[in-house]
């Protein structure tokens, strides 16, 4: 009997590449693949608005319509359209197992064609290529003459100034020999493939750095549940590929790592505070840290979001504008903080009136204490170089910054909890008993998206005030979060 041969397509392809047993489970148990979650469903949002605009830059193309999986009516249709000779968008063709949709398949000439990807992001990388071979390969296969292969990707040096200009967004970047290069790997991977998804066992293959390459696999719950809470990967700034290495040797727990293993000071203080179960505290790192903060003290976080396509003019693709913030200002030691905040509504860049209202709540004398400083002043310096009425300003304030972040980073305090991580997610909990737990947004990814959804999304007005309030409430637990965090601080330098 002859074997079953599966359709592969460009995904497929690509999560092929990346590792045998994804695949497998793609066809094999796909019940037991969680659903996309919501950061990874944005990026996928913000890739079809960019493939809708890439369009405009092919006038009079067809729209190969269908259902997804309809593949013999999509199949059909594109085979039709061909005969038209005009730029076609999402034609399908099938060659041997290899299923294929170009974004763009554009005629040159009397009978060629070139292929055009769209990406959303700013740089070739290796993984499109594949994907465009793949496509060349399902074209050529059913008789395409395909002259010329390109990326289109976003033009990171793209500034908006009124209406998007799509020429300008994007940059064509020709792959045409790296895909000529790529062309004699294809076949033999379509047959491995084949192979493995035939395979009645999953494939036995060891967790590792590509796991997250060149995408987060979404198996890691299930391929990674084995690994305890303290295992090599949380080792601060310890390298991926030593590891996963360890872990493969069977070393799970930092705390029983072989001596040969060679550690930094901070990975040191990091497996002894696990082997102690106490925190560690340099007293004399926190007290030279606090004696550098200046009453009144301005706690301030922003909240940012960053589009492929630029909301706002003197925007880039992706530059993160801050559209939230919030400040606690402690006037003296000891005296009760007062919360300002903002949250733009969506109808105009939102960094004037940021400018403006911090201008006026921030002061003339006091340290402003963000938590990782260089992200809140990138955003006012870059805000302040557009808005240039507040170059001056900024200036002027920027040497009051503090960064919270640095008795954490340099482990001047480290708490075993903190599972090698210096970020205020793991250091507020451990040294405050404070937490983000229950709270509706929980961290910075899902503020930003759930902010574009409810301002630039279609939703009814009680979701958005629902939205609206939980965006507050994350972000004032930031700020307060820092106030509770410098006051322990301080206790512990007693
Ligand atoms: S988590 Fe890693 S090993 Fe498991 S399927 Fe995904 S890429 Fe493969």
């Amino acid at each position: 009997m002859k074997p079953f041969t599966p359709f592969i397509s460009k995904s497929k392809y690509l999560s092929g590449l990346q590792c045998y047993k994804l695949l497998w489970f793609y066809y094999n148990a796909k019940d037991q693949i969680p659903a996309v979650d919501a950061q990874t469903q944005a990026i996928f949002d913000q890739g079809h608005l960019v493939g809708g605009l890439a369009k405009k830059l092919y006038p009079g193309g067809i729209e190969i319509a269908g259902a997804a999986n309809d593949f013999g009516k999509i199949l059909e249709l594109s085979k039709e359209a061909l005969r038209q000779r005009k730029p076609l968008f999402e034609a399908a063709f099938k060659s041997g197992n290899a299923f294929a949709r170009a974004d763009i398949l554009n005629p040159v000439g009397r009978s060629d064609w070139e292929i055009i990807e769209v990406k959303s992001s700013t740089e070739v990388k290796d993984v499109n290529l594949h994907d465009l071979a793949l496509q060349r390969y399902a074209y050529e296969g059913v008789g395409l003459s395909i002259t010329k292969c390109f990326i289109l990707h976003i033009n990171n040096e793209y500034v908006r100034k009124g209406e998007v200009e799509p020429k300008k967004l994007f940059t064509k970047t020709e792959v045409t020999k790296e895909i000529q290069a790529l062309m004699k790997t294809v076949r033999p991977n379509l047959e491995t493939m084949a192979d493995v998804i035939r395979q009645k066992r999953q494939p036995d293959v060891e967790i590792g750095t590509h796991c997250n390459d060149p995408y987060g696999c979404p198996l890691q719950e299930l391929c990674w549940k084995f690994l305890p809470e303290h295992n090599p990967l949380t080792l601060y700034r310890f390298k991926k590929e030593k590891a996963f290495e360890l872990i493969h040797e069977g070393h799970l727990e930092i705390r029983q790592l072989p001596p040969s293993v060679s550690l930094s000071d901070r990975q040191q203080i990091q497996v002894e505070a696990l082997q102690s179960g106490k925190p560690h505290v340099d007293k004399e790192g926190l007290r030279d840290f606090l004696e550098g903060l200046k009453y009144p003290l301005y706690f301030l976080d922003f909240e940012t979001f960053g589009t492929a396509i630029p909301l706002f003019d003197d925007v880039k693709p992706y530059e993160q504008i801050p559209f939230q913030f919030s400040l606690h200002i402690v006037e003296a030691e000891g005296k009760e903080p007062k919360h300002e905040s903002f949250l733009a509504d969506g109808k105009s860049d939102p960094r004037p009136e940021i400018l403006e209202r911090l201008k006026k709540l921030l002061g003339n004398e006091g340290s402003i204490v963000a938590y990782n400083h260089s992200f809140e002043k990138d955003k006012l310096s870059k805000a302040s170089v557009v808005f240039k009425k507040y170059a001056k300003w900024y200036e002027a304030i920027e040497p009051r910054f503090v960064d919270l972040l640095a008795p954490f980073k340099s482990f001047s305090y480290y708490h075993p909890d903190q599972c090698g991580s210096a970020s205020i997610k793991a250091v507020l909990p451990a040294l405050t008993g404070k937490s983000y737990e229950g709270l509706e947004i929980a961290e910075g990814g899902t503020a930003s998206l759930e902010y574009l959804r409810v301002t630039f999304g279609e939703v009814d007005e009680k979701e958005r005030k629902k939205v609206r309030q939980a965006l507050e409430t994350y972000c004032a637990l930031d700020t307060e979060g820092m106030i509770l965090i410098v006051d322990k601080l301080a206790t512990l330098t007693r």
